[in-house]
């Protein structure tokens, strides 16, 4: 079989090459946003260019997640990151001519301790520092804002203040899945689904040369690995240690109702986020497990956990009826941000890390990784996030703006 396939969708589909420049292994939104600038930014053809997904594209964490965007962390690093992110979100509906659905609701970070006030302080300067739109609101406004919040004093956790994020959005994770890899391989980009990488090729030297997968060896100029939840298993392929341990993080919706909640909630002490979907399914999860494991098993306990903290936040969401819940996988690291760039193994590089924060910098992880690849500089912007920071004990410490983790 050779040539041009023309399938049901609008990607096409080739016969897969024994040689590429780049191979990337992870069909998420982070592989094929990389594909898509590789050949967009950097002149790259697009040809020769292969996204290997074991599965089908958008399988892993990039069709499981809660679709929150926002640039409210925590360190300058995080802040200049998320927020450039921000920007592509923008621009990206007209830039993949492919409609991302874009919600700007507003995001709240609730804090019911003074500790927790103090954090949400401390992250509402830096970002304005750094040009980024968040402040610390209390009680008066915060009901004004969002009056579907339960203000009583007379619960455990009374609310006393929030950061309050306007451009906090949601965006639809398909969208953004299909929109990167319909425009790369409109341009004759290689999207190969089924195929699973199972090892990593190297030459005597120890340099990356290509991979092996279930349908043979590949040789390639460049590896980038973009698995996510995955990444150990293919670390593990190429030699490589890093600190990341995998764990599972839940969610469930509602029926779909009218709009009746019009901004995104987190709370930073109760562990728990809730959002209403343009479909009306009012959406919630909460933080990861304790536990690690690579099971997608969902349960009752968080069910009955993250509910119970729900409804002390938002009490009328406690007469709808719960309709889907599901579980995906997060590479966490020991400070909250991600492991980006070039690792020991040379033309082996990585995009991990991602926990439970990913896919909002599916984004500029497209941008950067890209950048990274096509011209072999790091970019400044990822440069803090490089793999040997742990060892150099330059952590980049984001725990307090992940909010639903332990
Ligand atoms: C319930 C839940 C809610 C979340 N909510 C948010 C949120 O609101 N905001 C936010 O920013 N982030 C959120 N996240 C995190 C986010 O989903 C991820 O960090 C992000 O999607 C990672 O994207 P990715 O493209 O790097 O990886 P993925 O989308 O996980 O893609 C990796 C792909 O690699 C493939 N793969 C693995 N191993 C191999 C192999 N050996 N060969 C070939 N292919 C392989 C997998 O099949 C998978 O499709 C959430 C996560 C979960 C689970």
């Amino acid at each position: 079989m050779s040539g041009l396939l023309r399938g049901r969708t609008f990607f096409k589909k080739y016969d897969m090459k024994k040689s590429y420049d780049v191979v990337i292994i992870g069909g998420g939104a982070h592989g094929l946003g990389t594909a898509y600038y590789l050949v967009k930014n950097h002149g790259f053809k697009a040809e020769n260019i292969a996204v290997l997904e074991m599965n089908y594209i958008g399988a892993g964490g990039s069709g499981r997640n809660t679709t929150i965007v926002r640039s409210n962390y925590r360190t300058p690093e995080g802040i200049r990151f998320y927020e450039r992110s921000m920007e592509l979100w923008r621009g990206l509906s007209a830039d993949l001519d492919f409609n991302m659905m874009m919600s700007n609701l507003g995001h709240f970070t609730l804090a019911h301790t003074d500790s927790s006030v103090r954090v949400q302080r401390e992250r509402a300067e830096t970002n304005k520092l750094l040009g980024v739109d968040s402040r610390l609101i209390f009680r008066d406004e915060i009901a004004e804002l969002c009056p579907e919040l339960n203000m009583s004093m007379d619960i455990p956790y009374p609310i006393e203040a929030a950061l309050y994020h306007p451009p906090g959005s949601v965006l639809r994770h398909d969208a953004v899945v299909w929109g990167y890899g319909s425009q790369f391989s409109m341009r004759g980009g290689h999207i190969h689904q089924g195929i699973k990488v199972t090892g990593i090729r190297k030459d005597g030297s120890g340099k990356c040369i290509g991979v092996d997968t279930n349908q043979g060896p590949i040789d390639a100029g460049v590896v980038m690995s973009a698995v996510a939840g995955w990444t150990t298993q293919v670390t593990d392929m190429a030699g490589i240690r890093t600190p990341i341990t995998n764990h599972p993080l839940q969610a469930f919706v509602t029926e779909p109702v009218k709009p009746l909640l019009h901004k995104i909630i987190v709370s930073a002490n109760l562990h728990t986020y809730i959002s209403q979907t343009d479909r009306g399914e009012i959406l919630i999860g909460s933080e990861i497990e304790p536990y690690t494991t690579y099971s997608m098993r969902s349960t009752n306990t968080f069910l009955e956990h993250s509910t119970a903290n729900a409804l002390d936040v938002v009490p009328l969401l406690a007469r709808l009826k719960i309709q889907r819940q599901w579980t995906g996988y997060c590479d966490m690291t020991p400070d909250f941000s991600p492991i980006m760039g070039k690792t020991e193994v040379d033309n082996f590089v990585i995009d991990a890390g991602w926990g439970t924060w990913g896919f909002k910098a599916s984004a500029v992880c497209g941008e950067t990784m890209a950048e990274l690849i096509g011209t072999g500089r790091t970019p400044d912007l990822i440069e803090p996030f490089r793999l040997s920071r742990f060892a150099e004990e330059m952590l980049v410490p984001e725990k307090a703006a992940a909010s639903v983790s332990h």
